[in-house]
């Protein structure tokens, strides 16, 4: 099928795509248009008005700043996947664009596209969550922040207003010294480029790296496709705090990530397979952090499915 007429609007300036938003009510923003492409073709959305943004310039920067780490929307996933200073600072975020369909999704997909899209299995949501970030939104009006955690309401759904647009993920720079700061974002997929059945994201900074049992100052877990939205684990990071990590805490920690976890059942994994799976990669995204914090080379675990060819 074809998509249904639309008016096409190029901007080149985030205050002309906020002014077009404002005007026009039922718009679209067209990033890379990997998933918007899809829905339109099947005529699941027929928007009157479709605005690309892939001409705002401004929108396309990665910025380590003293404070926070900073990503424009409009950043492909492929140059997050390539970028030096996001594995230095924040590499988690390199490692869920890796993990993200193969090559032709990743070279057009970005950020905002899927801070937008907001599918609770998508990678970046989990980890604006896991890392504590701040969505940037713009329209009209101006600039408002909006933690990662209050953005994401339910399935698909956010607290983005209809004439705003992301402008950027920003994400503080102290929780994550990165000579103390291990982080993983670990899937678990049938195949290389399906989206994942469930991913963990964890974030762990020790107290001393080269100490023999390094203690965990500070953890954050959140898990992807194990409920409505990207799902952030309290539990599980008090089970590993203030201590070193040891078998028991990690399996304390699984627990807890199995009885937060409300997954909808999909045709290849039951609600009680999600349950299970979302305890066991809690458990290892924990473990990985936290070995790679210490400069350990983490276990390598059975059963994942090979990632997408580079
Ligand atoms: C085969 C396949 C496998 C995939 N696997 C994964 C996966 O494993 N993990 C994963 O995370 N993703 C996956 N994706 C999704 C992929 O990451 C998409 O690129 C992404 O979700 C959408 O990004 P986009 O830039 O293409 O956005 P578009 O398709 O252009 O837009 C998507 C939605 O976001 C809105 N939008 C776009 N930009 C903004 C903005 N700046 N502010 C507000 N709203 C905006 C659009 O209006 C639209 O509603 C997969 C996609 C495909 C086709």
């Amino acid at each position: 099928m074809k998509p249904a007429a639309f008016e096409y609007h190029r901007p080149t300036t985030v205050d002309d795509a906020v002014e077009l938003l404002d005007e026009h009510d039922d718009a679209e923003l067209m990033a890379g248009n990997q998933s918007l492409g899809i829905v339109m073709a099947n005529r699941l959305a027929t928007p009157d008005h479709v605005i690309d943004v892939n001409r705002i310039d401004e929108l396309d920067y990665v910025d380590v700043g003293e404070d926070a780490v900073r990503i424009g929307a409009m950043v492909r996933h492929r140059t997050i996947e390539r970028s030096d200073l996001l594995a230095d600072h924040l590499p988690m975020l390199p490692e869920a664009a890796e993990q993200i369909a193969g090559p032709s999704v990743r070279n057009r997909g970005t950020l905002g596209g899927s801070i937008g899209e907001a599918d609770p299995a998508g990678n970046y949501p989990a980890v604006a969550v896991a890392l504590d970030g701040t969505l940037h939104l713009r329209s009209v009006d101006g600039e408002r922040e909006v933690s990662a955690e209050d953005y994401f309401i339910a399935y698909m759904f956010t607290d983005l207003r209809e004439n705003e647009l992301v402008e950027s993920l920003s994400v503080p720079r102290d929780p994550y010294p990165p000579e103390r700061t291990g982080m993983a974002f670990l899937e678990l997929k049938r195949a290389a480029q399906t989206w994942p059945t469930l991913s963990a994201a964890a974030a762990v900074r020790v107290d001393d790296p080269d100490a023999d049992d390094p203690a965990v100052e500070h953890a954050r877990l959140a898990l992807a496709n194990a409920a409505d939205v990207p799902l952030r684990v309290e539990a599980a990071e008090d089970t590993v705090e203030d201590a070193p990590i040891s078998e028991a805490t990690l399996s304390e920690a699984a627990a807890a990530a199995t009885d937060a976890a409300e997954p909808s059942g999909e045709m290849h994994a039951d609600e009680e397979f999600k349950e299970e799976v979302a305890g066991e990669y809690a458990r290892r995204a924990l473990r990985t952090a936290f070995d790679r914090a210490r400069g350990v080379e983490p276990p390598a675990f059975d059963g994942d499915a090979g990632r997408a060819e580079a």
